[in-house]
């Protein structure tokens, strides 16, 4: 059999057969409406209180701090704009957000739709390891401003932020904090009571349950405007009938990913094997922080190499990675978060991603390591800027 290495989790993940199981139900005899009355509804109401409930308890939250949306995305723009117009509703002089320079497009995004209606958004710098300082945050607060969005693990480069100082920062200076934890959720434990933030995102598809389900957390005592106008689901705050089946799957999927922490040591081991093993390839980079980094999280840069021309060496020898974030891989533009920890364009060019996950195995990283160092010769014989 031709042999394929899937290193790409950070992408998407594929969903579990665990998962499958626990969603099948609700495509068979599970087909209620929440809402109805009568026993099928009563039926699907129950899964999804009980999903909601699983789902809180991997986070630490209580069931009613937990609502369900179709994406990592919409979360990620209800927080935002939910936060933003109730309190310029309030106070017409609340009209500052504050996020980063490196976070994933669907915040970015989200405050450049503020801007033009108004609101003023601060971008904070990070250093190269693609932190965000509390000091900088700190200076950047002012009377008008709202909330700040610091997501709470990078997409491309892994690093991973100081939540719990940013938040505590936030709430001395009076302000709402939330974080896209698109891609910390499942990957590293998180208690959101310990950490102290108002609200944060997660999606479904980047801990093996399907594309389209994801959930926010917001604090109880939080008002927030509504994204999605209509019925009273999810207590009013989000209409639109429930995917019962997404629900149980990400339920299913954020308490097995919970129960299998302990195995992301393995995984960071696979992750440092091929940290070190790639960067053994004479003039390579390692993007983002060593030490603050998710634990399946590689990020590379090799001069003279075209990261696409990479991708598809290594996609001949069964081997799927990528060279930034799958949202951005379409278009040719150099990552926003490379150039943002000062890669020049062309090591921004040149950068690889590799995302490892429990599925993963040595035999993999032995694979990885053999392909790699291969495709990257090639591409440099043939490379007219390269001195090899
Ligand atoms: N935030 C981060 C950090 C992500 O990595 C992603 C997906 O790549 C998203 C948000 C968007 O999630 P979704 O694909 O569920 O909309």
């Amino acid at each position: 059999m031709e042999r394929f290495v899937y290193a790409d989790n950070a992408a998407t993940t594929p969903v579990s057969e665990s998962v499958r199981r626990a969603m099948l139900p609700f495509f068979e005899d599970g087909w209620g409406n929440p809402s109805s009355l009568h026993r099928k509804g009563r039926e699907a109401k129950a899964a999804i209180d009980n999903a909601r409930s699983r789902v809180a308890a991997a986070i630490g939250a209580e069931a009613r701090e937990v609502y369900f949306t179709s994406c990592g995305s919409e979360a990620d723009n209800w927080a935002i704009k939910g936060a933003a117009y109730a309190a310029r509703r309030k106070n017409p002089e609340k009209n500052h957000i504050i996020t980063t320079v490196i976070e994933h497009p669907a915040v970015l995004e989200t405050c450049r739709a503020l801007e033009k209606d108004g609101f003023t958004v601060t971008y904070l710098p990070v250093n190269s390891d693609g932190l965000v300082s509390v000091d900088v945050l700190k200076d950047a607060i002012t009377p008008a401003t709202v909330i700040a969005a610091i997501m709470f693990a990078n997409n491309e480069i892994g690093t991973i932020q100081p939540i719990k100082a940013l938040a505590d920062t936030a709430h001395e200076k009076g302000i709402l904090f939330f974080t896209d934890a698109v891609q910390a959720v499942g990957a590293i434990d998180i208690n959101v009571k310990d950490l102290g933030v108002d609200m944060l995102s997660m999606s479904g598809h980047k801990m093996h349950a399907p594309k389209g389900i994801g959930a926010l957390y917001i604090r109880r005592g939080v008002v927030i405007d509504r994204l999605i106008n209509g019925g009273g689901q999810e207590r009013g705050q989000r209409a639109g009938t429930e995917n019962v089946a997404y629900a149980v799957a990400l339920a299913q999927a954020i308490e097995d990913a919970v129960a299998s922490l302990d195995d992301m040591k393995r995984v960071q081991a696979m992750r440092d094997r091929l940290i070190d093993g790639l960067s053994a390839i004479p003039r390579s980079y390692v993007n983002g922080s060593r030490e603050s980094r998710l634990p399946g999280n590689v990020n590379i840069a090799f001069e003279f190499i075209e990261g696409e021309s990479l991708l598809l060496l290594l996609d001949m020898a069964g081997i799927a990675a990528s060279t930034g974030s799958a949202c951005s891989s379409a278009s040719l533009e150099p990552s926003h978060v490379l150039l943002s920890i000062g890669l020049p364009v062309e090591k921004a060019h040149g950068s690889l991603r590799l995302t490892v996950s429990h599925d993963n195995t040595d035999e993999d990283i032995d694979y990885i390591l053999e392909q790699v160092p291969k495709a990257v010769a090639r591409l440099r014989e043939m490379s007219p800027l390269t001195e090899f």
